[in-house]
């Protein structure tokens, strides 16, 4: 009898191209791969660290499987893993707890010992040019993340990456564009590349940009997206690329952090504040209509009202179409953990700025929106819910058109006609 298999993802999408990776490696002969909530016998969750509230998430989904299933065995991997290790056995119904050197490898851990001692795997990430074992097929979504590179080098104070995800590495060129081939060739025509750092990638000399150019020319392929990329890293050719309208979507995630000189610093960004702005405006005159959008921590130690005031200025007036804003959140290993208490912003004051900037920023999302009405985009789609159907347009805009035809995994030309709630209402340009 196949034993009954969940996947569940926390964090970011690089998360979730290693959980479709690992999925994969769970053969049909001896597993029966089910939604969560069909009361799995073995649970594997690729966890996060980012914020505080990836471990308050990790226990509640555990404690929700065990409402559903209370035999269910459960597989803690990936980041929060890596770090807080053993810590992770306390929690009930935990059986493996494997760091990202081997998440990879879950099926062939749990083979080997289903049912044996709790295991905890988290062996030193090792620094050097990695393959992926397995195609990250994803049959639920029409746009499939491509892993091509992992860790960061960069060490910025808040941060735990690189102790959770190890140092710089990237992919090996030949085995992304595999992948690459096979996910195109499946119907995936959009392809979001995913790393911690990719604009660092470098395989034998071989850039970001030779990656972009070589996917390309991939047949089948018909969008290349760029998830985030930190400052500093973006070369002027990838910039270049993106104007011409190729492949690769007018689309560029770039993590500000904050707007305050005196915080980058404490942050120990790569930048400073007219470094990023003249950067951003140069991609804003160079891709006049892409979709360009932020991260930005909220109540780093030492972040006074004046200082966070900086960063809402420079908010208000650089051409993001949205920001995403974290609340500041001590992470174990990353240096601000140490940081005198007197200097930790109030969580009150960090909840009342935040608030602030996230109806800036979908105000922002809203002008950015706007100009587009009246435009014929071309609009990949993707599901029908409601009557609609819905997709994206390469700068990111969600799209409802209603059609009789089948249109999903369809590029097709709308006509963008109105706003309702951030979602572009439009008609199918090319109806007859
Ligand atoms: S660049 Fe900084 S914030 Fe981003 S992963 Fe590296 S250390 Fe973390």
């Amino acid at each position: 009898m196949s034993i009954k298999v969940a996947f569940y993802t926390f964090g970011c999408r690089l998360n979730q191209a290693e959980t479709a990776i690992i999925q994969q490696s769970f053969g049909e002969s001896d597993y029966q791969i089910v939604d969560y909530r069909q009361s799995p016998d073995l649970m594997i969750v690729n966890t996060c660290t980012v914020t505080e509230n990836g471990d308050a998430d990790t226990r509640r989904l555990i404690n929700k499987m065990r409402r559903i299933n209370p035999e269910v065995k459960i597989a803690l991997v990936g980041c929060q893993a890596q770090v807080q290790k053993e810590r992770l056995l306390e929690l009930p119904n935990v059986q493996w707890v494997v760091g990202n050197e081997r998440k990879m490898e879950m099926a062939q851990i749990i083979a080997e010992n289903p049912a044996a001692a709790p295991q905890v795997i988290t062996p030193t990430i090792r620094k050097k040019s990695f393959t992926v074992p397995f195609i990250g097929f994803d049959d639920k979504h029409t746009r499939a993340n491509l892993k091509i590179q992992d860790g960061c080098d960069f060490f910025c104070a808040f941060c735990e990456i690189p102790y959770a995800r190890g140092r710089a590495r990237s992919r090996e060129f030949d085995d992304i564009l595999h992948e690459a081939r096979q996910l195109a060739a499946a119907g995936h025509h959009e392809l979001v590349l995913t790393g911690i750092n990719i604009g660092t990638y470098n395989d034998q000399g071989r850039s970001l940009v030779d990656v972009l150019t070589a996917l390309e020319s991939v047949d089948q392929l018909w969008r290349i997206r760029i998830s985030s990329i930190e400052p500093t890293t973006i070369a002027a050719s990838v910039i270049e690329k993106m104007a011409r309208k190729n492949k690769l979507c007018r689309y560029l995630h770039i993590p500000l952090q904050s707007g305050s000189d005196a915080i980058l610093q404490a942050m120990q960004r790569k930048y400073d504040v007219q470094e990023f702005v003249d950067f951003l405006n140069f991609a804003a005159q160079a891709v006049p209509d892409a979709c360009l959008g932020t991260d930005v921590i909220v109540g780093y130690p030492g972040e006074s009202e004046a200082l966070f005031e900086e960063t809402y200025q420079l908010l208000l007036e650089l051409p993001f179409a949205y920001f995403h804003v974290f609340s500041y959140s001590d992470r174990d290993h990353a240096k601000s953990s140490r940081l005198d208490d007197a200097l930790k912003v109030p969580k009150a004051e960090i909840a009342r700025r935040s608030l602030r900037l996230r109806e800036l920023s979908n105000r922002k999302r809203q002008v950015y929106h706007q100009q587009f009405i009246g435009n014929v985009e071309p609009v990949l789609f993707e599901q029908h819910k409601g009557g609609y159907w819905s997709g994206v347009t390469d700068t990111y805009i969600r799209v409802k058109v209603r059609s009789e035809r089948d249109i999903r995994n369809q590029l097709l030309p709308v006509r963008l006609e109105r706003l309702e709630q951030q979602v572009m209402i439009g008609s199918l340009a090319d109806s007859h």
